[in-house]
């Protein structure tokens, strides 16, 4: 997702992060349960901010039958919720609620595949977010990421027990009701409500699936690939919204074009009431409410939560702390359609401010992409994270070459479609596609803080431009390939240098002495440059 909000048009986040490849987070994983489908029926009403649940949970226990827990908050003065009925295969189960956690232990029998039926009721503090929208209409919009499923939803809320999905909504009749999936169901029922019901087989993590339910206008936009596009915006933004949110049919050609299929049953843009810019719920995008202006100028916002659709969403990372297989590649892949639109000069526009905010945020916070200090998923979300992240894939397409790194997206996406994966998946993709050893490479700019800080000058002297440079950063020599511009009457004859030691001297053969001599004309390292004084 991306926070709010907008340096020219979008977006952008901010936040902490550090370091080593085996690190996990804190989620207490269960053992052998593997949730395989979940069926949320809900009742919302106009009266009160209370929901009525009933979850239809099949879980597969894939090793043994085993006790397993599902994340549920209880109820503790006005918020949480309190639990009616736990079955087991329509029978009473045995179970414990505590600690924010349905502990249930399996009856004793050979069965491995199991449904759980979870009743329950109360008011969430968070995650189903009932308010009014700006035009005053009531609303309740789900707002998940990263763990907050669990203030409505029981459920793994941890992306990395993925489960299909199905909402059975029951509302008062005069709402419009999105959901993630297909819509299979409308139907009136007879006091004055209706249900409403989306099922989305493929599998999707709590912390993307969503419901908004308002007065909507909405609108097919296109189909792409059989996918159905639409926008679902506040009324009163009717046009202003389909016209903003069409972008999206372009977004998801490109992507589907040079990454592979699309996961999903449909890609709904949703205006909602969000806390983040925009959240890349599963088919069902959120974007915070004054994205609507209808001067398209959220393009950058859409292309990062489409991205996501399949990173993050399909391909999710298998460990909060390996979020930037989400939220790099988000960055990245939203560059990489910008590129594609507006030419390479929007890619270095990009780069550049990304590249600052990088810096800014390393001198206050030096640590590494994959930071396994951090416990808390909220704190996943970084500039290290987000914009280093994107970084780093620049460097590796640079390093790799366009062909083989986006044959090297393909496969990494193809093999964990709908699966999990850590950044060693994602190396051993782009190792098998390019032959490269790539452990280099992903140490120093993943698991290791920091970037090159170069201290550099140039001489001209008899035929010859010598430039003196030194890697200054202490805790690490970095390895690199640095191209450098040799600059006369505005055209630029590129030079590649190899760097990879704290000291070195070229000496480059001129025709005459340059006007100027530029580190990395074309934007394709991270580093941050210091002259000589
Ligand atoms: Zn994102």
């Amino acid at each position: 997702m991306t926070k709010i909000i907008l340096y020219h048009f979008i977006l952008v986040v901010c936040l902490l992060s550090t370091y080593h490849s085996n690190a996990q987070d804190t989620y207490l994983r269960n053992s052998s349960a593997d949730v395989q489908g979940y069926i949320f029926n809900l009742s919302l009403n106009d009266s009160t901010n209370r929901i009525e649940g009933e979850a239809e949970i099949l879980i597969n226990f894939n090793t043994e039958v085993n006790k397993f827990s599902l994340d549920l908050i209880a109820k503790s003065e006005t918020f949480g919720m309190d639990i009616t009925a736990v079955l087991e295969d329509s029978v009473k189960a045995d179970y414990v609620y505590e600690n924010n956690k349905i502990k249930i232990k399996p009856s004793a029998n050979e069965k491995k595949n199991r449904i759980y039926n979870i009743k329950y009721e109360g008011i969430p503090e968070r995650g189903l977010v009932i308010d009014t929208t700006k035009f005053g209409q009531r609303s309740f919009f789900g707002d998940n990421w990263p763990n907050l499923a669990r203030h409505w939803l029981p459920s793994v809320d941890h992306p990395s027990d993925k489960a299909s999905i199905e909402f059975h909504i029951t509302a008062p009749e005069h709402y419009d009701v999105v959901a993630t999936g297909e819509k299979i169901e409308e139907s009136n029922l007879d006091n004055g409500f209706k249900l409403t019901i989306y099922k989305e087989p493929a599998p999707v993590a709590m912390k993307v699936v969503t419901i908004g339910v308002t007065k909507f206008a909405s609108r097919l936009l296109e189909e792409v690939d059989n996918i159905p596009v639409s926008a679902w915006v506040y009324p009163e933004n009717r046009l202003d919204g389909f016209s903003d949110y069409g972008v999206s049919v372009n977004v998801l050609k490109y992507f589907i074009d040079n990454i592979g299929p699309y996961s999903y049953t449909k890609l709904a843009n949703m205006q909602a009431k969000t806390q983040w810019g925009g959240l890349e719920n599963a088919g069902t995008i959120a974007y915070f409410e004054n994205s609507v202006t209808g001067k398209n100028e959220v393009e950058g916002l859409i292309a990062h939560e489409i991205a996501h659709q399949w990173f993050g969403n399909s391909a999710s990372e298998n460990d909060w702390n390996h979020v930037w297989l989400s939220e790099g590649f988000a960055t990245y892949f939203a560059i990489l359609y910008q590129e594609n639109v507006y030419g390479d000069d929007k890619r270095k526009e990009e780069l550049i401010l990304d590249r600052k905010q990088i810096i800014d945020y390393y001198k206050k916070n030096p640590s590494s992409i994959v930071d396994p200090t951090i416990k808390d998923p909220m704190k996943v979300l970084s500039t290290n994270t987000y914009q280093k992240g994107g970084w780093v894939l620049n460097m590796l397409r640079r390093k790799l070459g366009d062909e083989t790194f986006w044959k090297g997206i393909r496969a990494y996406y193809a093999k964990y479609r709908n699966s999990n994966a850590m950044t060693i998946d994602f190396q051993k993709s782009m190792e098998e596609v390019s032959g490269e050893n790539l452990d280099e490479f992903f140490q120093q700019w993943i698991f290791t803080k920091g970037y090159p800080e170069i201290k550099w000058n140039w001489t001209y002297k008899k035929g010859k431009v010598i430039i003196k440079l030194d890697q200054l950063q202490s805790h690490r020599l970095f390895s690199f390939p640095l191209e450098i511009a040799i600059r006369n009457q505005g055209k630029d004859t590129v030079k590649p240098l190899q760097i990879d030691k704290a000291s070195h001297t070229f000496k480059i053969k001129v025709d005459s002495r340059p006007d100027e001599v530029v580190l990395d004309p074309q934007l394709w390292l991270l580093f941050e440059e210091k002259k000589f004084e």
